[in-house]
């Protein structure tokens, strides 16, 4: 099946000046049922409000010259390639542990780019209207959300987490509707692939292991190349996966990000952080930190998280199991023996996270790892009972001379914790001074902090980008206390954020 593209929609804009686009379009090569194909809806009045000249650079573009209103047209969808078509995909997904048919409600694929390091990414336009799969939704997103999701994805990337990105945030010129008239927005998401376990769950819920193994082949040479052609690739995917969902977790919960809405579709084959709708960052330390609104029982908690990549691997392994095994009883058993390796992945990956949070070394002395849990966990607990800032208590204990944390030198137990862990690094050698300084390179002095998150938000919504720009300046050093930092982005909000919400589907 094809679409017509009528003429007035490419993009008007000379191709003889090579801007370094090197479009493909593998993702049509699957079977039809994996997508629909889909023209962006046309906005109003695009206006680019954002755009990222750094990522555009890296993923090999030159798009200094164009003038803004062309990539607002691009980037809104008014205008298309003239190569490959525009596609939205179809997946499934376990949602608050119910299996639903979803697909992307509002993200159009606009096409796949193949950087000059030959490495291949999708440009998906996020808001771009009603696909076959937006059951009741508009398809569309609001301004402040999708500037959310630019400043968070972009934290997170500089603080080493692999996650999808943002290029470009176009407003519309219309309003969306949601509890009331918002600004609408658009925005570009790039990403390794936008291939889920609910990718994976559509794939297995139609019974066509063909198509299924198509899918996995499809995946295993986008993401796991090394393993095309092995026997087993099925279950060694699997583990791959895996590997790299145990490893994003654990980053997450080592800078306190929770990302509030673990559904199946909203994990990502490519272990990159994907789906900024609800999510935040934990100020105080406590396992059962919620911010999304529509999460009543806590199942995304910040403590949560590791289960809950645990179970998403679950669905994972059962989506795989025609393709692992013609004997059903033999896939299961295979695929279980993998899944129950995942708590101690996921443990392993959070210990190395931890000690080098706390500047440990690990592997590399005998020092046993029941003896670090311990005293990660006892720090922990103590975070817990004083309600003492997550990210800033690293800090303090890094040394940093102007945290906030320094209230903590007058309390008893945290003397007698510090003391332990000066001992645990004399143990392993080097000084503690050495491993503060290992430790500042690791431990963030900014994070985006839910209070500033939104002041910036709420100023761009009246125009006033300046805000925002500061913020997602300092954002992009979080490991610099630079000197134009304001003093006031490193600490938590005064009083308590226990009442700041988030919401999905924005
Ligand atoms: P999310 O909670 O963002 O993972 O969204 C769940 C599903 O709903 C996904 O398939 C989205 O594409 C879809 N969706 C979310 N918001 C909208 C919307 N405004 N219009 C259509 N579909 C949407
Ligand atoms: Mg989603």
């Amino acid at each position: 099946m094809s679409i017509e593209v009528p003429q007035h929609r490419f993009w008007d804009v000379s191709l003889e000046t090579d801007m370094g686009w090197r479009l493909e379009s593998t993702y049509l090569g699957l079977p039809e049922t994996f997508y629909s194909q889909v023209l962006p809806e046309p906005v109003a009045r695009p206006q680019l409000v954002k755009f990222n000249t750094t990522l555009a650079n890296s993923l090999g573009l030159n798009l200094d010259q164009i003038p803004m209103e062309k990539l607002a047209n691009l980037f809104s969808g008014n205008q298309l390639f003239r190569e490959g078509l525009p596609f939205a995909q179809a997946y499934a997904g376990h949602q608050y542990g119910g299996f639903t048919m979803l697909g992307d409600g509002r993200a159009v694929m606009l096409s796949e780019h193949r950087d000059p390091d030959g490495r291949l990414w999708d440009i998906q336009l996020k808001g771009a209207g009603r696909t076959p799969y937006s059951r009741n939704g508009d398809g569309r997103a609001a301004l402040g959300p999708m500037l959310r999701e630019y400043l968070i994805s972009e934290a997170m990337y500089a603080l080493g987490i692999p996650t999808t990105r943002s290029l470009a945030v176009v407003a519309t010129g219309e309003r969306v509707h949601r509890e009331r008239p918002l600004p609408g927005a658009v925005l570009t998401r790039i990403a390794i692939s936008h291939l889920r376990v609910g990718t994976f769950e559509y794939a297995n819920c139609r019974n066509e292991p063909e198509e299924l193994a198509t899918l996995a082949d499809y995946a295993i040479a986008r993401h796991f190349p090394e393993l095309t052609h092995q026997p087993d690739r099925m279950v060694k995917f699997l583990r791959s996966v895996m590997q790299r969902q145990a490893k994003l977790v654990a980053q997450w919960m080592a800078v306190g990000f929770v990302h509030g809405v673990m559904n199946t579709d909203n994990v990502s084959i490519a272990g990159e952080t994907i789906d900024y709708g609800p999510c935040a960052f934990m100020n105080a330390y406590d396992p059962a930190t919620v911010f999304s609104s529509i999460d009543r029982h806590g199942r995304y908690a910040y403590g949560n998280q590791p289960r809950i990549a645990n179970w998403n691997m679950a669905r994972f392994a059962e989506s795989l199991l025609p393709i692992i095994s013609d004997d059903r009883n033999e896939a299961i058993e295979v695929a279980t023996t993998a899944v129950h390796e995942f708590p101690h992945l996921i443990q392993a990956d959070w210990l190395s996270a931890l000690r080098l949070k706390l500047g440990l070394h690990g592997a590399a002395t005998d020092i046993d790892e029941a003896h670090d849990h311990s005293l990660i966990n006892d720090l922990l607990d103590w975070m817990k009972q004083n309600r003492a800032d997550f990210t800033n208590t690293f800090r303090t204990l890094a040394g940093d001379e102007e945290n906030v944390g320094c209230a903590y030198w007058e309390d008893q137990k945290f003397c007698e914790w510090v003391a332990r862990w000066e001992t645990r690094v004399s143990v392993q050698g080097g000084s503690v001074a050495q491993a503060q300084e290992r430790m500042k390179a690791v431990n963030p002095v900014v994070i985006p902090r839910n209070h500033r998150v939104e002041e910036v938000l709420a100023n761009a919504n009246r125009g006033d980008f300046q805000p925002f720009d500061t913020l997602l300046e300092l954002l992009r050093h979080p490991f610099e206390r630079r000197s134009t930092n304001p003093a006031d982005y490193a600490p938590p909000p005064p009083g308590t954020d226990a009442c700041y919400q988030t919401f999905c589907g924005t």
